[in-house]
């Protein structure tokens, strides 16, 4: 049989990493990380892109700047993680229509502040319809190019113009880019080195199993047993969890007994959004690279439609690349299609902005997190006005089988930080759980 560990992570993403840490500085060493891909990192993911290091996952560190301090940009500090600045507030004055003319900016700050108005509107009525007084709507659709460009730019990426949002109200409003060679996983493995067995950018420690796929999770009050895609077996006290909601809502992991109808029917009503960064090697730059320049726009009357656009001459200088940033519906679409076709695509919305002799893109990447069957999504999507129910139901405990990930983050989720301080608190958690039980134990032997 097995050798029966304390606990068992699934997934080495950050939340899985701190929650092993957590565990591990508690005296709780015997533990077991099973790590479906051949990595640590999850959805912090860097890849070599024709010479520079391209992150396809996590980028920005978000939240800097405020009265309290962004654990996560605390770590990136202590590492000297090379960052970037950036400011997206500029954006809006770059917005190129199917010609190639930049908006005026007149035109695009009035568009702008109508747009806030209008989802602030939005968002006012639906708390008061939620409080039981129904008001009709009358907020208007956007329907032009530069209305459908400035809405995509505000759900997809700006919400907190609109909302207050945990993230920037704790942290600040600012956001730096991740530009290391390193990667933004470097701090990861940094982390990983403080509690298990390393050398020179390596992890050798055997509790940290990668390639380990779990199909399976049988429990019951006395433990758990995790049964993996190759048949192995591994046996524990307790398991958490971190795959992420988009797996969650999949049918790669079974329980048995399933999980309670609260709970699943939580998992299944959260919305999960896919974000897709697109990156674009040309031979050499014919963007405008001056000072305010780096995010810029593309109106179509398709929303969503190769909208947000940014250089990297900021965060690598001669690189040559564009990003472009498709979400959900767009994200799908692109998924399922060839690189060639999405090249064609982007390449057509570059010369509708800069003109025809620009030249083709000699390279082009484009991440698939929603096909991935252990991502399914990039991270959750919880309402406006969510009155964190949901989320407590998702982050509950049922018996033995702990959850964590940044959909279990009460306040930061969608975010690193949410992950990582969601890794720490469902750590917390065992270990009280575990101390609880022992004390319990002692207290029976005493009294017989
Ligand atoms: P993950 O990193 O997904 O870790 C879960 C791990 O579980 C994965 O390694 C997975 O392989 C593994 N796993 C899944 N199923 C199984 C199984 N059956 N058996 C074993 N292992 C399994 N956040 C920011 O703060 N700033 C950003 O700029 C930002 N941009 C983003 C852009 C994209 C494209 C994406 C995808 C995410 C972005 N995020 C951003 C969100 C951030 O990346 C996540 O919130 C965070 O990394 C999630 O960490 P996690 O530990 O919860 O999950």
């Amino acid at each position: 049989s097995p050798r029966r560990s304390s606990v068992i992570v699934v997934g080495a993403g950050i939340s899985g990493i701190s929650a092993a840490k957590v565990l591990a500085e508690n005296g709780i060493e015997d533990l077991v990380i099973l790590e479906a891909t051949d990595r640590i990192g999850g959805r912090i993911r860097k890849e070599n892109f024709d010479g520079v290091c391209v992150e396809l996952g996590a980028g920005w560190i978000a939240g800097v700047g405020g009265k309290e301090a962004n654990p996560v940009w605390e770590l990136a500090a202590n590492l000297g993680l090379r960052t970037c600045f950036s400011d997206y507030s500029n954006a809006r004055y770059n917005i190129y229509d199917r010609s190639g003319k930049i908006f005026p900016s007149g035109l695009a700050a009035d568009s702008y502040k109508k747009a806030v108005e209008s989802a602030m509107e939005k968002l006012r009525k639906l708390q008061a319809n939620q409080a039981g007084e129904l008001i009709e709507p009358t907020w208007c659709t956007p329907k032009t190019p530069i209305e459908l460009a400035i809405d995509f730019i505000l759900h997809d990426f700006e919400m907190a113009e609109v909302e207050p949002i945990s993230t920037f109200v704790d942290f600040g409003e600012r956001e730096f880019l991740v530009a290391d060679e390193r990667g933004y996983d470097y701090l990861l493995y940094k982390m990983a080195e403080e509690f298990l067995l390393t050398s020179e950018g390596k992890i050798l420690d055997t509790r940290l199993k990668l390639n380990e796929v779990v199909r399976e999770v049988q429990h019951s009050r006395n433990g758990v047993i995790v049964k993996t895609e190759d048949g192995r077996i591994y046996e524990a006290n307790y398991v958490i969890m971190s795959a992420s909601i988009g797996v969650l809502q999949s049918n790669l992991i079974s329980f048995s007994p399933p999980l309670p109808r609260w709970k699943t029917e939580a998992i299944e009503k959260c919305a999960v959004m896919v974000y897709t960064k697109i990156f674009l090697k040309f031979p050499y730059k014919f963007w405008p690279c001056g000072p305010e320049k780096e995010f810029f726009i593309y109106a179509h009357e398709r929303r969503g439609y190769y909208t947000f656009w940014q250089h990297m001459e900021n965060a690598y200088p001669g690189s040559n690349t564009l990003v472009v940033t498709l979400t959900n519906g767009e994200s799908k679409r692109v998924e399922a299609q060839s690189d060639e076709e999405t090249m064609k695509e982007a390449m057509g919305v570059l010369r509708d902005m800069f003109g025809t002799d620009i030249p083709d893109a000699t390279d082009i990447l484009v991440p698939r997190w929603y096909t991935n069957r252990f991502q399914r999504g990039c991270y959750s999507d919880y309402p406006m006005i969510s009155n964190n129910h949901e989320i407590q139901k998702i982050k509950a405990p049922v018996g033995r089988v702990f959850f964590t990930g940044e959909h279990t983050s009460e306040r930061f989720s969608g975010y690193v930080h949410g992950a990582y301080l969601a890794g720490i608190e469902t750590s917390q958690s065992v270990v009280e759980d575990i101390r609880l039980l022992k004390e319990r134990e002692t207290e029976n032997q005493t009294f017989l």
